[in-house]
C-alpha cells in the first residue's frame, strides 16, 4: 500500500497526504510506457527562467500540479498554464493529480500577480485554469473575470484562453466569465459519458455539454474548446458519439490526448493508444466539422495553445470566406 504525500505541504513538520480520499484505493497495475510517450527531462535555461518567474510570483501552474509530461518543452518556450484560486481542489477525479481538500480563501492579489507574470513571460497567448471551487457561491467565476481584467489592463495584446470548471449548480457563473470576454472558452469533457461515474464522479456529462453550448450562445464570436483523454477504457464508437455531441454544442476545437496515470492510486491506463489511431481520430473529427483538432499522445488542452489559437483564427477566416 502506498500513501502519496504532498511534500510541499509540511506545516508543523507533518506532511499531509496529497490524495487522502484515494489512500484506500488498491494499487492499480502500471502498463509500461511505449516509446512514443517518453519525453526529455527539462533542462534549458529558458525552462529555469520560467520557473523563476512562476516561483517569484507565488503562482501555481497546472503544468506542475498535474505533473504534465510536456513541462520541459512548454516551459522552455515560456509557456506556463496558470492555475488560479489555489492548488487544492474540492473534487477528487480519479485521473487528476491535483490535491483534494478544503481550499484556502481567495487571494485577492492573485489577478495582479498573474498579470505581472504574463507580462514578464511576454506571453502572446495565455491559458488560465483553476481548481474546482464548489465552496464558493459563484464557483470562482468572479475571480476568473478579475484575472481576465487584470491581464487585459497590463498586456492588452495578449490573447486569453480560460479553461474553467463546470460551475455545476452555480447560476450566473458562466455568464460572469463570458462577460469578461476571454478569446477562448475551454471546458474539458475529459472522457465519454459511460466512464463519468468512475473517472469524474462529481461532474455530469450533459451539464458540461450544455455549459459549452451556452457559452457559445452567449458570445458566438468567442471560440469554444473541449478535450478528452483516451486510454481509460472508452470504445471508439463512444469517442465518435462524443465528437457528435460536441459538434451539436457548436464547439470549435477538440483536443484528444493519452491519459497517463499519476500514481498507483489513480485510475489505471487501460491502453496506450498508438499515434496512428490518434491521427485517424483527428481526421474523423475534422470531417465532422471542428474548426481545429489536436490529437496526439502528448496533446493536452493547453499544449501548443498559442500556435493553435492562431490556426483557429485562420480556420475561421477561411470558413467565413
Ligand atoms: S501542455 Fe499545458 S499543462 Fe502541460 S506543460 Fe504545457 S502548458 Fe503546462
Amino acid at each position: 500500500m502506498v500513501t502519496i504525500i504532498d511534500t510541499r505541504d509540511v506545516a508543523g513538520g507533518v506532511p499531509k497526504p496529497r490524495h487522502p480520499e484515494k489512500a484506500r484505493n488498491p494499487d492499480t497495475p502500471r502498463l509500461p510506457k511505449p516509446a512514443w510517450i517518453r519525453v526529455r527531462a527539462p533542462q534549458s535555461a529558458e525552462y529555469g527562467r520560467t520557473r523563476e518567474i512562476v516561483r517569484k510570483g507565488g503562482l501555481a501552474t497546472v503544468c506542475e500540479e498535474a505533473s504534465c509530461p510536456n513541462i520541459g518543452e512548454c516551459w522552455s518556450k515560456r509557456h506556463a498554464t496558470m492555475m488560479i484560486m489555489g492548488a487544492v481542489c474540492t473534487r477528487a477525479c480519479a485521473f487528476c493529480n491535483v490535491a483534494t481538500g478544503l481550499p484556502a480563501p481567495l487571494d485577492l492579489g492573485e489577478p495582479a500577480a498573474i498579470a505581472r507574470a504574463v507580462s514578464e513571460l511576454a506571453l502572446e497567448h495565455v491559458v488560465v485554469t483553476s481548481v474546482d471551487r464548489d465552496d464558493l457561491s459563484d464557483g470562482g467565476a468572479g475571480h476568473f473575470a478579475a484575472v481576465i481584467g487584470a491581464i487585459r489592463a497590463m498586456t492588452p495584446r495578449t490573447t486569453i484562453e480560460v479553461l474553467t470548471p463546470d460551475f455545476l449548480r452555480k447560476d450566473g457563473a458562466l455568464e460572469q466569465v463570458v462577460a469578461a470576454r476571454p478569446d477562448v472558452f475551454n471546458h474539458n469533457l475529459e472522457t465519454v459519458p459511460g466512464l463519468y461515474l468512475r473517472i469524474r464522479p462529481g461532474a455530469r456529462y450533459f451539464h458540461s455539454l450544455r455549459l459549452l453550448q451556452h457559452a457559445k450562445e452567449l458570445d458566438p464570436q468567442m471560440f469554444t474548446k473541449s478535450g478528452i483523454m483516451v486510454g481509460l477504457g472508452e470504445t471508439r464508437d463512444e469517442v465518435l458519439q462524443l465528437m457528435d455531441d460536441l459538434r451539436s454544442a457548436d464547439v470549435d476545437f477538440l483536443t484528444i490526448g493519452q491519459y497517463l496515470q499519476p500514481t498507483p492510486k489513480h485510475a489505471e491506463v487501460k491502453r496506450f493508444v498508438p499515434p496512428d489511431e490518434f491521427a485517424a481520430l483527428e481526421r474523423i473529427a475534422r470531417a465532422k466539422g471542428f474548426l481545429m483538432v489536436a490529437a496526439t499522445p502528448l496533446t493536452r488542452s493547453s499544449y501548443h495553445a498559442g500556435e493553435d489559437f492562431a490556426r483557429l483564427r485562420a480556420a475561421r477566416a477561411v470558413r467565413a470566406g
